[in-house]
């Protein structure tokens, strides 16, 4: 496929030691050939690729920078295409230099991602790995960042690809033996066909449910904290956030006008959300209405309620019982350092949920939380080991698809449909499956995916 030459600041655009401008196309060595010299002032007229050679940028007589450039050829190189890396002098105008002489000696701008989408184009690796750089790139916490390397690495690719071999294989015999009935028969075949079907139900079920998970690893569990006023809301914020003060950050929520606040337990990120309202406001449910409480709750993954153990239950607190009815929630009991009106037995009938005595004033109790957390989220350790975890929504989307298609084979097998029913969802679920990869996806929708990306990737 003939392709132009793309390039791009592949460092990040700041001062530093190092800057990489990227070159990747047919023009990438003649690119170079014109723009380098090498110590003793001579063009590179072979290239021999994996190199590293030392030298200048040149536009024409001027010389630009001191540099390392690296030289390799497709399809050994990031894109599968001829790959040239120049090493500079980390300043952004140097960096911005070097570029606009690369582009005035044939290269293009790239657009974001248009490096890994080459890759992918290529061949060199599926859509799920292509997804998987920018989960590295973007990786806030050491769970992301694994289970990023692992579906780079092809993991996540491999079990799809696996599924759709068994998949294919099923329809393969169906419609053999539909076309030459003499020869093959169906006779018994749908037994098998079961057989064979629950196995891979199974795994789908598995990979899609580790897809909370895998949601809540990378992007950190959205916690809400209900409590009436004065139940001490603040009091553990901010207990919780000096657990870790230094990574705490305020960031303007990406949901409407909501603020959320990070903390880090024992591994598991909390995104508190609407720190604003617990903060600033006497009382969440009063102030933010009730309604919008209900939203939060509904939204959040955990709530954590707080009650104050040294006064009777009042009708706030009745409320905030009904909004966590069947809901994921922890109930703090706080305050128990002062003498106790409300107890724990009480209120863990009450609510249905674990009850947790703490003193947010004494900082006691507060590592039962951290555990009782933990082990809401995580069945066993927080460890990935060899298991496969979806974190993408996309690929679960899919899963689920797939899955429901197998599930009607299955059906169609035990209703004894016709033979040529089965086939039709074994085909969508092939083919859904798919998409995870890359297999005949739209173009939209991978221009969309690699516009995710910064520039230079
Ligand atoms: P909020 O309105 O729910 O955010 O409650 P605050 O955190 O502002 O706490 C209300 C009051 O209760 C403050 O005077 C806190 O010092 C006090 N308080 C909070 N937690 C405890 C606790 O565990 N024990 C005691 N004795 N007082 C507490």
């Amino acid at each position: 496929m003939k392709t132009d030459t793309i390039a791009a600041i592949a460092t990040a655009m700041s001062s530093s030691g190092i800057g990489i401008i990227r070159i990747s196309g047919e023009q990438a060595f003649s690119v170079l050939q014109e723009i380098f010299r090498t110590k003793q002032g001579k063009k590179l007229d072979k290239i021999v690729s994996h190199r590293v050679h030392y030298g200048h940028i040149y536009d024409g007589n001027e010389m630009i920078d001191e540099v390392l450039v690296l030289v390799m050829r497709g399809p050994h190189s990031y894109t599968a295409e001829d790959t040239v890396e120049i090493d500079c002098h980390g300043g952004v105008l140097m960096m911005k230099k070097i570029l606009e002489t690369v582009i005035k000696y044939g290269a293009r701008p790239a657009e974001p991602g248009e490096f890994t989408k080459r890759a992918f184009l290529n061949g060199r690796i599926d859509l799920s790995q292509a997804e998987a750089v920018i989960g590295v790139i973007n990786a806030k916490n050491q769970y992301a960042l694994k289970s990023s390397v692992s579906q780079l690495a092809g993991s996540v690719s491999d079990r799809i690809k696996r599924l759709r071999e068994q998949i294919i294989y099923e329809i393969a015999f169906i419609e053999s033996a539909l076309d030459d009935p003499e020869h093959i028969s169906l006779d018994g075949y749908g037994e098998k066909l079961l057989g064979n079907l629950e196995p891979m139900i199974q795994e789908m079920e598995k990979l899609v449910s580790s897809a909370d998970n895998g949601r809540v690893m990378t992007e950190g569990v959205r916690t809400v904290i209900l409590g009436k006023p004065n139940a001490g809301k603040s009091s553990l914020m901010n207990v919780l956030v000096g657990e870790e003060r230094a990574i705490v950050t305020d960031v303007a929520g990406t949901t409407r006008d909501t603020l959320e606040e990070h903390i880090r337990l024992q591994g598991i990120s909390l995104n508190i959300i609407d720190t604003a309202g617990i903060r600033e406001t006497e009382d969440v449910v009063e102030k933010i209405g009730v309604l919008k409480a209900r939203n939060m709750a509904d939204e959040a993954d955990l709530i954590i309620f707080v009650v104050d153990a040294s006064i009777p239950l009042d009708e706030n607190d009745e409320e905030i019982i009904e909004l966590i009815r069947n809901k994921k929630a922890v109930v703090l009991l706080n305050k128990t350092d002062l003498e106790m009106t409300v107890t724990k037995e009480y209120l863990e009938e009450k609510t249905g949920h674990v009850v947790i005595p703490v003193s947010a004033k004494e900082e006691t109790g507060i590592e039962l939380l951290e555990q009782e957390i933990k082990s809401m989220f995580y069945q066993g350790e927080i460890d990935f080991n060899d298991e496969v975890t979806i974190t993408n929504v996309r690929h679960k989307t899919a899963l689920v698809e797939a899955l429901a298609s197998l599930r009607m084979v299955r059906q169609s097998v035990c209703d004894g449909m016709p033979e040529d029913f089965y086939s039709i969802d074994l085909m969508n679920a092939y083919e859904v499956l798919g998409s995870v990869i890359g297999e005949a996806v739209e173009e939209d929708l991978v221009n969309e995916i690699f516009s995710k990306f910064c520039t230079g990737k």
